[in-house]
C-alpha cells in the first residue's frame, strides 16, 4: 500500500512512461469541489481534471448509476445491441438537439471521428474529389494527441519526431474572421474545426461574435462548422455549450442571437462528470448517415456503463443548475480577480467565460513563475496548473458555492501577493 506521496511519485517515476510533468501532489480521495492527498491534506480542486469533473468529484448520482450498471452489464461490444445505448443516444440527442450521436471514449477519438465524418461528407455529399478534402484549423489549437491531430498542431513538443504528418489541414490564426474568409476561398474545403475558447492555449477567448460569424461563413461556403466543445461544453462556460454565446438557458436554442449551432459537435470530459471515459460526436442525419456499418467504431464506445454514466452526468447538470452557477460564479471570480489585479504588478489580466478562466502573469513564456505560483497555491490548499510558463488556468468544479469561491479567491490573491 501507498503510505506517502513520496513513495507514489517514486513508483510512477520508475515504472511509468514520463509523458507528463505533474505538480507533485498525490491525490487519494475526492468529494465535490475537494480532493485529499495521501497524507490527508485537503485541497480545493481548481482544474477539475481539465474540465472533466464539472459535476464535482464522485458525484453520488453518477457513481450510483455507474455502480448499478457495472453490476448488471458492462460490455457487449457493438457486435450485439445493448439495452442502454439507444436510451442514452436518444437522451443526449434530445439534450443537445441533434438527430444522432456516435459514441466514443476519449476526446481525441471523438475529434478523429469528426474529421472522418467531415471528410466522408465532403466526398459523398459535397462532391470533393477523394483524398483532396481540406479542413481549416486554428493556430495554437489543442484537439488531442493522436498522429493525425498532432499533424495540425503548432506545439513543437506535441509534434517533433512524430512525423510523417497527416496532410489535409489549413491553419489560420484564431479569432480572425478575415483569415477564415480567405481560407474558405481555397478549393476542396470540407470543414472548419474550432475550439469556441482555446483552453490549452491559455483560455484564449475570441470576440463575442467570432463563432457566429464563422458559422455563417461556413454556411455560405457549404463547409461544415465543427465545434470541439470537449473542454468548453456542458455548462463549463456558463452556457450549455460555449457556442451558445451569451445565452444561459437550460438548453441552447436557435432564437439566441449569439448561438451558432455547429454542424458537428464534439463532446468528452464532463459528458461523464469525470467518472468514466465517455466522448461523443453529434450531428444531424444528412451528415451522420455518411457513416455505414463497418466504417468506424470502437470496442468500448457506447458501452452500457458509459451510457448510464453519461445520462446521469447530464441529468446532474440540469438538476443542479450548473449552467447558471458557472455563469454567476464566473462573473464573481473575474470581478474579484480584476479588483486584485488593479493593485498587482505581477498579474496582468484575467480572462475567460463562466468558470473557465486564466490569469496571465507579467513574465516571459519560458519563466517558471506560473509553476512556482501553483506550487505555492498547493501549499495553501488549492490546486491549479499552468498552461504555459506565464498562464494559470482556473477551472473549479461547477458545484462550487459562492462562499467556497470567495474563500478560493482569497487563497489565490493572498498567495499571489507573496510573489
Ligand atoms: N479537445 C479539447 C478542446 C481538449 O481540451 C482536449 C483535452 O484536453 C481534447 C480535445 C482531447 O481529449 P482527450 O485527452 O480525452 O483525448
Amino acid at each position: 500500500t501507498i503510505t506517502s506521496s513520496k513513495q507514489a511519485i517514486e513508483l510512477e517515476d520508475k515504472y511509468g512512461a514520463h509523458n507528463y510533468h505533474p505538480l507533485p501532489v498525490v491525490l487519494a480521495k475526492g468529494e465535490g469541489v475537494h480532493v485529499w492527498d495521501v497524507e490527508g491534506k485537503k485541497y480545493y480542486d481548481f482544474l477539475s481534471a481539465y474540465s472533466a469533473v464539472n459535476q464535482g468529484h464522485c458525484h453520488p448520482k453518477i457513481v450510483g448509476a455507474m455502480n448499478s450498471q457495472a453490476e448488471t452489464l458492462t460490455l457487449t461490444s457493438r457486435a450485439f445491441y445493448n439495452d442502454m445505448l439507444g436510451k442514452y443516444e436518444k437522451f443526449a440527442s434530445d439534450y443537445f438537439k441533434f438527430d444522432k450521436l456516435l459514441p466514443m471514449n476519449t476526446g481525441a477519438e471523438a475529434v478523429e471521428t469528426a474529421i472522418k465524418i467531415c471528410r466522408k461528407w465532403a466526398y459523398e455529399k459535397k462532391g470533393v474529389k477523394e483524398t483532396d478534402a481540406q479542413i481549416i484549423v486554428c493556430e495554437n489549437n489543442f484537439h488531442g494527441r493522436t498522429t493525425t491531430i498532432i499533424s495540425f498542431s503548432n506545439d513543437e513538443g506535441a509534434r517533433k519526431n512524430f512525423g510523417p504528418y497527416t496532410p489535409g489541414f489549413i491553419k489560420i490564426p484564431y479569432d480572425d474572421t478575415e483569415a477564415l474568409e480567405n481560407a474558405l476561398k481555397q478549393e476542396n474545403v470540407a470543414g472548419f474545426l474550432v475550439e469556441p475558447i482555446q483552453g490549452e492555449a491559455g483560455v484564449y477567448t475570441p470576440a463575442d461574435d467570432f463563432m457566429k460569424k464563422a458559422k455563417q461563413l461556413c454556411n455560405d461556403n457549404n463547409v461544415l462548422f465543427i465545434a470541439d466543445e470537449i473542454q468548453t461544453g456542458i455548462a463549463r462556460t456558463g452556457g450549455l455549450l460555449a457556442v451558445c454565446g451569451n445565452c444561459s438557458c437550460e438548453n441552447h436554442c436557435e432564437r439566441q442571437e449569439t448561438y451558432s449551432r455547429p454542424d458537428i459537435l464534439i463532446l468528452g470530459k464532463a459528458l461523464s462528470g469525470g467518472a468514466y471515459p465517455v466522448s461523443a460526436v453529434l450531428a444531424d442525419d444528412e451528415i451522420m448517415n455518411v457513416i455505414k456499418p463497418g466504417q468506424h467504431g470502437s470496442t468500448f464506445g457506447g458501452n452500457p456503463v458509459a451510457a448510464a454514466v453519461a445520462m446521469a452526468a447530464l441529468q446532474v447538470v440540469q438538476d443542479e443548475n450548473l449552467i447558471q452557477n458557472a455563469r454567476t460564479l464566473g462573473e464573481l471570480f473575474r470581478s474579484e480577480m480584476a479588483k486584485y489585479i488593479e493593485t498587482s504588478n505581477i498579474v496582468s489580466l484575467v480572462r475567460g467565460k463562466g468558470l473557465l478562466n486564466a490569469i496571465v502573469i507579467n513574465d516571459s513564456e519560458d519563466s517558471s513563475t506560473a509553476w512556482d505560483m501553483c506550487m505555492a497555491l498547493k501549499e495553501n490548499g488549492l490546486l491549479a496548473k499552468p498552461t504555459h510558463g506565464n498562464i494559470i488556468r482556473f477551472a473549479p468544479p461547477l458545484v462550487m458555492t459562492k462562499e467556497q469561491l470567495l474563500d478560493c479567491v482569497s487563497i489565490i490573491t493572498e498567495t499571489l501577493k507573496t510573489f
